[in-house]
């Protein structure tokens, strides 16, 4: 029989859901007939993919013994660890030693850790993992093994002239939460590329110093690399904050590598959590990261190959969009230049987005439906309006899949209103 936190881990939600489509669009060798506009892989960028078979041939033969063959320390392995401390200090002027830097098999993990160890009954009563602003990536919300111990903020929203829109933080909202343990947020965010400005940045660090709580901010897609999506805002150090980020969507997914830097009473916590859950990260891609760090590899891939990549695909979804789109229907494309996914809100009452997303599996066609990026949203009907009529799509796709996919969303959207 599954325990509380068992029923909860072992259920249902959007990252599972999305993961199943990745399963079910690569199973089978009809694969290639799948248009999977659903997941948050990296694209295949040349000239990432050459970087990470270069540092990982490398790390292969020089590092194999050292790394492959025996355990190392639960932190991350040294080599990491020198490397991440020497690229901050030369990126930003930051000044770490190796108690500031914890290693793990990817940022979930990480987040994971760290909302297990902030989040759920405590001397201060029940403290939840807030969300400061949803929509946010749909994989925090399996990370409180608690039962309604995550809770999102809802955004005010504001259009932007006939088919735009941006969220807005509701500072107010999230301040009149008492019960916060942890704050979590990504920045450059998923779904909607957008990056925290100097302003909210400002407010929630203050906000989390006021309360004493560590606010965590994924820097999955963000600065310094991959810069997926336009940051205009670099992160400061602080000490209630975490920043984390990974080598993911720099295009190594599969390996499981990511860090996490913050003041030691956060750092060793997730250091200790990483002993007691998964001993360490694996070691192999930690030297690779480690060499592509040091050699200056990382800064300049990213800077020549993937962020102008991401930004030329969104400005390319954003042409098909607007070509396969129906002109008198109200939909709103997220603002913002690059970031990994076009997040849509399609404003009728005849739309929504499971509905959009059964049709379009019918056609083989995968996109995410909006409602898995905000936290419980059926629980409040204004909130309801908007998440269910919200849908993600994804960059990361060939070119011809997302031109042949967008056209198919379109004519599923015809379809929904013909019948409304
Ligand atoms: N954070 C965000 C915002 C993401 O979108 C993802 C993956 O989609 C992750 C974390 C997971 O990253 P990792 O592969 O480093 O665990």
């Amino acid at each position: 029989e599954l325990s509380l936190s068992g029923a909860k881990m072992a259920g249902a939600s959007g990252l599972r859901s999305i993961m199943e489509d990745v399963a079910a669009s690569t199973a089978d060798a009809s694969a290639g007939e799948w248009l999977n506009l659903s997941v948050g892989n990296p694209a295949s960028v040349p000239e990432a993919s050459e970087m990470w078979r270069t540092a990982l041939a490398d790390a292969l033969s020089e590092d194999f013994g050292r790394a492959s063959c025996r355990y190392g320390p639960s932190r991350g392995s040294q080599v990491l660890i020198e490397a991440v401390v020497d690229y901050f200090r030369r990126t930003y002027g930051w000044r770490l030693g190796p108690d500031n830097v914890v290693v793990g098999p990817g940022s979930q993990m990480l987040c994971f850790a760290a909302a297990a160890l902030f989040a759920g009954p405590g001397a201060r009563g029940e403290r939840k993992i807030v969300l400061p602003m949803v929509p946010d990536y749909t994989g925090y919300q399996g990370m409180c093994m608690h039962a309604g111990g995550i809770v999102g903020v809802p955004p005010l929203i504001e259009r932007q002239g006939d088919h735009g829109f941006r969220y807005v933080l509701d500072l107010e909202g999230l301040s009149r939460r008492s019960d916060i343990g942890m704050m979590l947020v990504s920045s450059p965010g998923n779904p909607t590329g957008r990056a925290l400005d100097r302003a909210d940045l400002d407010a929630l660090t203050a906000l989390a110093a006021e309360r004493d709580v560590p606010l965590l901010l994924d820097q999955a897609y963000g600065s310094p690399f991959p810069r997926i999506a336009e940051v205009r805002t670099e992160p400061v150090l602080h000490d209630h904050l975490i920043h984390c980020f990974s080598a993911s969507k720099a295009g190594l997914p599969g390996e499981r590598v990511g860090f996490a830097i913050g003041s030691p009473r956060y750092v060793d916590a997730l250091a200790s959590f990483m002993s007691n859950s998964v001993l360490h990260a694996p070691q192999l891609p930690q030297a690779a990261l480690a060499r592509v760090m040091r050699n200056g590899r990382l800064d300049d891939v990213t800077r020549e190959a993937i962020t102008p990549y991401y930004r030329e695909k969104k400005c390319l979804a954003a042409k098909l969009l607007a070509e396969a789109m129906p002109p008198d229907m109200d939909w709103r494309m997220h603002s913002g230049a690059g970031g990994m996914f076009c997040w849509l809100w399609v404003d009728h009452p005849w739309f929504d987005d499971v509905e959009l997303y059964r049709r379009l599996k019918e056609r083989r066609v995968f996109v995410v439906p909006g409602r898995h990026f905000f936290v419980d949203p059926l629980s409040s009907p204004a909130l309801a309006g908007h998440a269910t009529r919200c849908f993600r799509v994804s960059l990361s796709a060939e070119e011809q899949v997302l031109t042949e996919g967008i056209r198919q969303v379109a004519g599923v959207l015809r379809e929904m209103r013909a019948e409304a």
